[in-house]
């Protein structure tokens, strides 16, 4: 059935994408991004990242030699918003909402990506990743840590320095609320979701891109952008606090494979909104939280060409063209090296 027009169901968000394999042979007449070659320097003084330079405001960012951490200057939310709350006939309804930003830099290097940094490299970003979730998560008002990457032009980020972000906040963002949701009804019918769906998964072969003995990345059956993949840890663990150190290496590992795949794939930095969904960190235990990384990437068939969610998907339901089976075997059979 999958050669011709169906739907598939996300059981993470309870949601259908539309696939349409036939259409794949379509001439293409769309948007082409402008490509700048990328020439950066290991040091750039007018990066507000870069080791000793200045960022707004008077702050300074210090010579920091591996990770380096701050709370952001332009933060979407701040920890001291007092408890407001609006219903006016439940049509208008708002609600204050706390929250910490930070920016987490990877490298001093200027000129780095994840994919281009040793793996003990992107093993201490991983461990920085882990010590900010148990910090921001013990606060008893913050119940959801988000951490994620935005990297390139194309999705938004501002800088190309490497750095992700983390915002901690008071309540469930709508995807992890949508998440805990399903994983919660599997859990009370069967076991846990993803581990179930890893296992079926391994079993099937056709959607891995690539594996260790603690990691595997897939390009999930119900992927909506082209190249979409999700890491999921082999053992069943909620948080970054719960690998041992062997799996924290693991997950290295496969982020660099990863990563360096992608910019295999058109010969460009790949750019990519990336992120990790863990456990709420709300005090109770949700054994059925299985720890999880989405890497949404834009583009589509080249450099420059990416897909847009417009007209019917922004209006009805998110569709693909290109099947995630083969988007899977282009992204396994692409060389891991740099
Ligand atoms: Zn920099
Ligand atoms: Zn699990
Ligand atoms: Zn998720």
């Amino acid at each position: 059935m999958y050669t011709a027009p169906h739907r598939r169901l996300n059981p993470l968000t309870g949601q259908w994408v539309l696939v349409s394999p036939h259409r794949t042979a379509r001439p293409w007449q769309g948007q082409v991004e402008d490509t700048v070659p990328e020439h950066r320097p290991r040091y750039d003084p007018a990066c507000y990242l870069c080791p000793g330079n200045d960022r707004a405001g008077g702050a300074h960012t210090p010579d920091y030699p591996g990770t380096y951490v701050f709370d952001n200057d332009f933060a979407a939310l701040k920890p001291d918003t007092p408890p407001d709350r609006v219903d006016e006939e439940g049509l208008l309804v708002a609600e204050s909402e706390r929250g910490i930003c930070r920016v987490v830099c990877f490298s001093p290097r200027h000129d780095l990506t994840l994919g281009q940094m040793q793996a003990i490299d992107i093993r201490r970003v991983v461990d920085t990743w882990t010590d900010q979730y148990t910090e921001l998560g013990a606060l008893d008002w913050v119940n959801h840590v988000l951490i994620f990457e935005n990297r390139g032009a194309m999705m938004g980020a501002s800088n190309p320095h490497p750095h992700g972000q983390i915002w901690a906040n008071q309540r469930l963002p709508t995807e992890a609320a949508q998440e805990l949701r399903r994983q919660q009804l599997h859990t009370a019918r069967k076991g846990c979701l993803l581990c179930d769906y890893l296992e079926a998964e391994l079993k099937d072969g056709t959607r891995i891109v690539c594996q260790n003995d603690n990691f595997v990345v897939l390009v999930p059956f119900w992927a909506v952008w082209p190249f979409e993949t999700l890491v999921l840890p082999r053992r069943h663990s909620g948080a970054f606090p719960d690998l041992t150190g062997a799996e924290r290496d693991g997950l290295a590992d496969i982020l660099g494979r990863l990563t360096r795949k992608y910019d295999n794939l058109f010969a460009v930095t790949f750019p990519y909104s990336m992120g990790f969904h863990q456990r709420p960190t709300s005090g109770a235990e949700h054994p059925e939280w299985h720890l999880h990384g989405h890497f949404y990437p834009p583009l589509l068939r080249s450099a420059t060409v990416r897909k847009f969610m417009v007209g019917y998907e922004l209006l009805a339901q998110p569709q693909r063209d290109i099947t995630p089976e083969s988007a899977a075997q282009r992204l396994r059979d692409l060389p891991e090296g740099p």
